[in-house]
């Protein structure tokens, strides 16, 4: 069975004082255990949160370089990440994508540096509002894939997360049939284009305007395996979208 994981993208957003009582709070919290709980702070809040955080919640950086170490300014490398003590990262989030054109090809590239360093990659894909009306929504997710199954074979570090672009802070969360059918096609395609294994093994976590009102219902269907959750991460009732898990 996979396990339930619950990724907390705090985005841009946060200062030290806030950031510190976000954690004390999921400190204090009662998680349900069956649940793989990671936090993902801005960069300049990695190393603090790493010190203040309990042991069974990951630490995410949101982005890293395709790089080694070197004459990369304003770049974190895997490499970095990895001496720091963070062991997870975020990759291909459509922020990224569209506010900073991160292409298909780079983040298959960023992945397979996160990989080759052992950190493990939450790989955001998902379509536009206006994919989705053009009917081309599984097109645009199983090539977002298929350029990162050009770089990676060994998919057993890599969590998915389908977040929608429209569903992205929207509060417009996408429907439980809707989530489940392109969850369902990740799947089918990992099984056709990476193994059976992956197939079964991956998690596919949803995202988009996840709320503690609509967790439970999400986290029912048979190929959501948790959520990556941006606006409600940075509130107390994140802990109820982590003990959602069916
Ligand atoms: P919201 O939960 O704020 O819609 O953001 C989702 C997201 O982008 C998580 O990566």
């Amino acid at each position: 069975a996979r396990k339930f994981f619950v990724g907390g993208n705090f985005k841009s957003n946060g200062t030290v004082a806030s950031i510190k009582s976000i954690i004390e709070h999921l400190n204090n919290a009662k998680l349900n255990p069956n649940v793989e709980v990671a936090i993902a702070p801005p960069a300049i809040y990695l190393l603090l949160a790493n010190e203040i955080t309990r042991k069974d919640i990951a630490i995410a950086a949101q982005n890293i370089f395709d790089k080694g170490n070197g004459a990369y300014t304003g770049e974190i490398s895997a490499e970095q990440l990895k001496d720091a003590g963070i062991h997870w990262v975020l990759i291909g989030h459509s922020e990224r994508r569209a506010l900073l054109g991160e292409s298909d090809k780079f983040i298959a590239s960023k992945t397979k540096a996160a990989l080759a360093q052992g950190l493990s990659v939450i790989l955001c894909i998902g379509e536009s509002l206006e994919q989705r009306e053009a009917g081309v929504t599984i097109d645009v997710v199983t090539s977002q894939l298929a350029a990162v199954a050009e770089e990676v074979s060994d998919w057993s570090k890599i969590v998915v997360a389908y977040e929608p672009v429209w569903a992205i802070g929207t509060g417009k969360v996408a429907t439980t049939a809707q989530a489940q059918e392109v969850h369902a096609a990740i799947r089918a395609w990992l099984k056709e284009n990476v193994s059976e294994k992956a197939a079964e093994e991956t998690r596919i976590l949803y995202g988009g305007s996840v709320t503690d009102k609509n967790s439970k219902e999400l986290a029912q269907q048979p190929d959501v395996d948790g959520f990556l959750v941006g606006g409600a991460s940075l509130k107390p009732a994140f802990v109820d979208i982590i003990n959602s898990a069916a």
